[in-house]
């Protein structure tokens, strides 16, 4: 075992391999207040690479209901069960990663889903947290004591991939260009430890080709400098794609991978206690229960949220959220034009890319229609 640096967790931990930063690493962010569970994205994905035979039942990106959806079934409960205990002391990580809570024979702790967890992918959807109400009561803010969300997922294309460290055949590799783990499916010989390994369970078994598959974050559109298909066709407009500095030592606040995790860090990885440095990052969502958050978000929880009930006066941060969902175009450089009130972002050359209002026009229509004598009040 190796010792590397895991920033998500402040300290060091052992890992199978010396630590590999890429040169750059694409990073995908979700603003969990807007999704709305269309699953459109879950299909744009589909559509584009796993349509074939032994991918039945099988989404690279899923969007699941929290608390109680899950793909596969209770995948996350499950780990969690397996760590046991997973203390934080202010921004130090004082449990055990995968890497370090393993057995003599073992390079990760995981499991192995069984067949079955995913033939109902989500199964619990929409079950809201304590359901149970009594005469008289209404949802009071700005936490509910009954609550739901959305959680879409891909592969994070971890800093520390789980998949990588447990495959056999040295199969899987994390490119240098962009950070994104791949398969070398003529490697792999199928023994689904890339599989038990992750924890977040986005390594497939395809059961016809007998190799393993995975996201691959939709590489030959990154190379073009285009966002991923989930991303681009998603009806929220709750993504976008960005590449982070991988040295923290050269932080670009006008980045807006950069901005969002290390300035405002308003934008958290998905259960970073598991150790693998995930390279996805959620804007958590501001009604739910902040204990729960913090056990899937980690420590940043309360800033986070607060950072995002302030987003209306703090214009650079809206800035960088008005910018979700509306380029195409893997955006470099952003920054808030104070004179026309819009983001605007760049390229890698300089060149805008686009260029965002970032307060709506309101039109408030006349209750009476002369024209054709309508009154168009909502009695409903
Ligand atoms: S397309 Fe966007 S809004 Fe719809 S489920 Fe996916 S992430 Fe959520
Ligand atoms: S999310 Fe899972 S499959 Fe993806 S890189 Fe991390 S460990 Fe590997």
């Amino acid at each position: 075992m190796a010792t590397v640096k895991n920033w998500q967790l402040d300290r060091e931990m052992e890992y199978p391999y010396e630590g590999n930063r890429p040169k750059r690493q694409i990073t995908m962010f979700f603003d969990l207040n807007k999704c709305i569970a269309c699953q459109t994205c879950t299909m744009a994905c589909k559509t584009t690479w796993t349509s074939g035979k032994g991918q039945e039942a099988v989404f690279w990106n899923n969007v699941e209901s929290k608390p109680y959806g899950f793909y596969p079934l209770a995948w996350d409960v499950k780990v969690l069960d397996l760590l046991g205990s997973q203390p934080w002391s202010g921004s130090v990580y004082k449990g055990k990663t995968i890497f370090e809570d393993v057995s003599f024979d073992e390079k990760v702790r995981g499991y192995l889903p069984d067949e079955m967890d995913y033939t109902s992918p989500n199964l619990g959807e929409d079950e809201a947290s304590q359901i149970q109400t009594t005469e008289g009561d209404y949802i009071k803010g700005p936490v509910h004591k009954s609550w739901g969300f959305y959680l879409p997922r891909i592969c994070n294309h971890c800093t520390y991939p789980g998949c990588l460290a447990a495959c056999p055949r040295k199969a899987i590799y994390k490119r240098q260009d962009d950070g994104i783990v791949l398969i070398d499916q003529s490697k792999c010989r199928g023994y689904r430890e890339c599989v038990k390994a992750c924890p977040y369970k986005k390594a497939f078994y395809n059961n016809t080709t007998r190799v393993s598959e995975k996201c691959i974050s939709c590489y030959p559109k990154i190379e073009a400098g285009e966002m991923s298909q989930c991303v681009t066709n998603c009806i929220g407009r709750i993504r976008i794609q960005a590449f982070k500095t991988t040295d923290l030592t050269k932080i670009r606040k006008n980045n807006v991978a950069d901005f969002l995790i290390h300035v405002r860090k308003i934008a958290l990885p998905l259960y970073p206690q598991f150790g693998t440095e995930p390279n996805n990052y959620y804007i958590p969502p501001i009604h739910v229960d902040p204990a729960y958050l913090t056990q899937m978000f980690g420590p940043g929880v309360e800033n986070a949220i607060k950072q995002y009930r302030n987003a209306g006066k703090d214009k650079e941060l809206l800035a960088a959220l008005i910018l979700f969902g509306n380029t195409e175009k893997i955006s470099d450089t952003f920054k808030y034009d104070a004179k026309t009130d819009e983001a605007v972002s760049y390229d890698e050359k300089g060149k805008e890319i686009v260029r965002v209002p970032c307060t709506e026009p309101i039109y408030i229509r006349k209750v009476l229609n002369a024209k054709s004598g309508a009154f168009l009040t909502n009695n409903t």
